[in-house]
């Protein structure tokens, strides 16, 4: 793709208002724009990075066997009343009439809805368990949006619910989800630690949050060191075999960790000293169990084995999609910009043509740009080479490939990894080996 025909309009000033890292760098490199407090557009390169941590959300969901539905954005209060949750929800709910004066609310969470959803249709236990899941658009009036899309007011969620008989069945599917989310966090190139969270009236231990380590979170956080070492994609959890999961469930929670809420004096000291780790967390995901609240409240039953009818359990499991293309940041940038892990990138690599113009320069990158297609970012403007490097460094893009008019004369090109700013001098066919 060629720099001179997109749309990616990269800032030289840092904006005042935004204070932390990844805030000044999605302005900056064109990722988002504010367009009122906590709301922000996606811009082309954000967008991609959005689409990015949608898919590998989306493909480790799908590999636990949940099920996408899009359910709207907007909901009907009634919905609400009937779980209690329209007047408890408080501020944080954005409440909107429609012209026949019915009550409305832009959704910020989807139990209710879900629940009605799946009352309507699911009569039998037969039927169970269900695991459905959407990557929607939510809207909480926080009381202070700020750093950027990490506390917006509307953002997107990729929240998923599922259905059980029973308690047994419903830690079968918790622990499946806790298995998707480490999956998911770490392909998305972040260390995400499952932290025991509050369980409010329901008791037992099935709420986790998932915290990214960063000085600019907002919990403090306390956790044993053995769980920033964990390959989770390279254990051979089987999904299906409850044993296996339960296998790794213990594995996951045996180590400490805690957010400040949580945080407990006494259990803390019997990890050893050199392994304890304590810092600010970034909370990306929370996964939780609620029994039968949703389903009981809203009257929703499904028939048993011997006909008499009961409440499904429920849990629910979110993830912050666009609070991650931050947290990501917070965890991978340098003075330069940002740096992107590979999977989530806008652009494999970025091209940098230093004299356009020179028939050899420019056909190098045009060979480049037509292999590459649309992971490749070819920046063909007539600009200086300093300012290409600059931009390039800021938009974080994994490789950089350099073409100037001495090595192109031999065929030679640089290629600079962003990340550990190694260069080599390669031949063209080289650098399309090792990048595209
Ligand atoms: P927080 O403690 O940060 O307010 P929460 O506990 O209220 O978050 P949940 O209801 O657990 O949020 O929602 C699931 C996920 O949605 C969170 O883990 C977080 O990643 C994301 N999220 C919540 N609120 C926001 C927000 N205002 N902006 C961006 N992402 C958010
Ligand atoms: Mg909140
Ligand atoms: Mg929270
Ligand atoms: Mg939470």
């Amino acid at each position: 793709m060629r720099l001179t025909k997109s749309f990616l309009p990269t800032l030289k000033e840092v904006p005042a208002d935004a204070q932390i890292a990844s805030h000044r760098l999605m302005l900056r490199a064109g990722l988002i724009r504010q367009t009122a407090s906590g709301i922000y557009a996606w811009l082309p390169a954000g967008l991609r990075v959005l689409r990015n941590i949608e898919r590998i959300v989306r493909e480790e969901q799908n590999a636990i066997g949940a099920q996408e539905v899009l359910m709207p954005t907007l909901q009907s209060a009634d919905l609400w009343r009937q779980s209690g949750r329209y007047d408890a929800y408080g501020p944080e709910m954005l409440r909107i009439q429609d012209r026949h004066g019915r009550d409305m609310l832009y959704g910020p969470t989807n139990e209710e809805m879900i629940t009605e959803i799946f009352g309507q249709s699911v009569k039998s236990y037969r039927e169970l368990p269900q695991s459905l899941y959407h990557i929607q658009w939510k809207f909480r009036d926080e009381r202070r949006p700020r750093f950027g899309v990490m506390r917006g007011r509307e953002f997107l969620m990729k929240d998923a619910y599922s259905f059980d008989a029973d308690y047994d069945g419903a830690v079968i599917s918790y622990r499946k989800m806790m298995l998707a989310y480490l999956r998911t966090f770490q392909r998305l190139g972040v260390r995400a630690i499952p932290m025991r969270a509050d369980t409010g009236p329901i008791g037992g231990e099935l709420s986790h949050e998932f915290l990214i380590l960063a000085p600019t979170g907002e919990s403090t956080v306390y956790f044993d060191a053995a769980l920033e070492q964990q390959d989770w994609l390279a254990q051979s959890v089987d999904f299906h075999d409850p044993e296996s999961l339960g296998r790794f469930f213990k594995d996951v929670t045996t180590s400490y960790a805690a957010t400040d809420e949580m945080h407990d004096e006494t259990a803390w000291k019997s990890v050893p000293a050199d392994r304890q780790r304590e810092g600010r967390g970034i909370e990306v995901g929370h996964i939780f169990y609620f029994e039968d609240k949703y389903t009981r409240s809203m009257g929703v039953t499904v028939n048993g084995p011997d006909g008499a009818a009961f409440h499904p359990h429920m849990g629910s499991y979110g993830i912050g999609v666009s609070r991650l293309t931050g947290a990501i940041i917070e965890a991978h940038h340098d003075a330069q910009g940002i740096i992107w892990p590979e999977s989530v990138a806008p652009f494999k690599a970025a091209v940098l043509n230093l004299k356009p113009g020179d028939a050899q320069v420019d056909e190098i990158c045009n060979r480049f740009n037509q292999l590459g297609g649309d992971a490749v970012l070819l920046d063909d403007r007539d600009e200086r080479a300093g300012v290409k490097f600059n931009d390039a460094d800021l938009m974080g893009h994994p490789w950089q490939i350099i073409v100037g008019p001495r090595g192109a004369k031999e065929g030679r090109v640089e290629l600079k990894n962003r990340r550990s700013g190694e260069r080599l001098d390669l031949s063209v066919d080289e650098a399309i080996e090792r990048v595209l």
